[in-house]
């Protein structure tokens, strides 16, 4: 109901907006002046039973469009494609448009909105074509085509136009865009790897970390490469540098990590490395695989005693549920039943919960998406902090 007021507000202001252009042409426009109130009047009547299709129809037959009234069609356009009706909007946009009288900013910013609007609708080529031109001309507003370019080119997964744009853009706007190039490289190094092209692969990873050399995912691509390779120590040397690029993102890293170490056969090397992430950021992950490697080395009782003092101090649900599995499994202090019905819950609330979510908009879910479904930022969705996550 909010929309209905000020999609009301908006078409007024439009009236009024044209009123105002009228009264200073209206020897020019006497004689058609009573069609126009007409129109304006069966305009309202549509508006005021909510048949706003009709509603518009009229306002744009009927009104001028002046340079006091661009930027509230502007509104208009975009009120509709916010409710979803993006129909209505494109032809908004569209009658725009067609008016002579536009300046070249308004015809610009028409266009941007025309594009939005085909975005939206799913229609990207069309996007595409106008965006394109718009990134052509030497404007202001320049960059904001490109950046809707982007975005579309990211919806086609056409990194490599995306890669263009983003370099363009990254020479007026640096260093946020040095990082999603990064992840553009890293997404046509997945392509590669995917098409066994490792020559590939391993270009597009330099190339991420030329942009980015911070990239959390160029490392984790590279790891995993090196370990299909079988250089198991490079694979080590190069995913323990994500503790120093981000050690958020470390648990990431871990299952890799543990196997790497398993086939070097330096166990040692992977408590040493465990021991100093715990000491800069202690989280669930690293504490679990430290009891594992603890349990591995038959140490079972030590290793329950680390995992219990490192749940005093930093609980967690995952950290509690292994601390109950080890119990059960090694000690059996508690009656079984209840152990057992303990490990089931938590089991239970585990397998519901959100493992990754966005700090920029708070979009969480089960999966790893390195660019956010939600707000399509890049490297935003990270593991989970606090008591329900590492
Ligand atoms: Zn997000």
């Amino acid at each position: 109901m909010p929309d209905i007021a000020l999609l009301g507000f908006i078409l007024a202001a439009i009236v009024i907006g044209y009123f105002l252009g009228w009264r200073d042409q209206k020897r020019r426009r006497i004689d058609s002046s009573g069609q126009l109130s007409k129109d304006y009047f069966v305009g309202l009547n549509y508006l005021i039973n909510e048949q706003t299709d009709e509603a518009i129809d009229v306002f744009i037959k009927a009104l001028d469009i002046n340079n006091d009234t661009v930027d509230t069609y502007l509104a208009l356009g975009s009120l509709f494609s916010k409710r979803g009706e993006v129909e209505k909007s494109i032809r908004v946009h569209q009658d725009l448009l067609a008016r002579p009288s536009l300046t070249s900013t308004q015809s610009f910013q028409v266009q941007l909105a025309l594009a939005l609007n085909y975005s939206s609708a799913g229609l990207l080529d069309r996007a595409e074509s106008i965006l394109i031109d718009l990134s052509r001309q030497n404007h202001e507003l320049r960059d904001q085509a490109l950046q809707q370019l982007l975005r579309v080119y990211e919806q086609e997964r056409e990194w490599a136009k995306a890669v263009d744009v983003a370099e363009r853009l990254r020479r007026t706007r640096g260093d946020q865009y040095a990082i999603i190039l990064a992840h553009y490289y890293c997404e046509q190094c997945q392509i590669a790897l995917n098409q066994n092209d490792r020559v590939a692969a391993r270009r597009l990873i330099r190339q991420a970390f030329s942009r980015d050399k911070n990239s959390v995912r160029a490392s984790l691509l590279l790891g995993q490469m090196e370990f299909d390779e079988g250089d198991h120590r490079e694979a080590i040397k190069v995913l323990q540098r994500i503790s120093l690029q981000d050690i958020s993102f470390m648990p990431l890293s871990l299952p890799l990590l543990e196997k790497s170490f398993e086939h070097t056969g330096s166990l040692r090397g992977l408590g040493a490395y465990l021991d100093r992430c715990l000491n800069e950021r202690p989280g669930t992950a690293i504490t679990i695989a430290m009891t594992r490697l603890l349990i591995r080395e038959s140490r079972e009782s030590q290793a329950i005693d680390f995992l219990t003092a490192q749940l005093d101090c930093h609980p967690t649900l995952r950290g509690l549920n292994e601390l109950i599995g080890l119990r059960r499994q090694f000690q059996g202090d508690l009656p079984d039943n209840i152990l057992g019905l303990i490990h089931r819950l938590t089991n239970r609330i585990l397998e519901f919960k959100p493992v990754f979510s966005c700090g920029r908009c708070g979009f969480s879910g089960k999966e790893m998406h390195w660019q956010c479904p939600r707000c399509h930022h890049w490297g935003t969705v990270k593991p989970i902090q606090g008591f329900e996550g590492e």
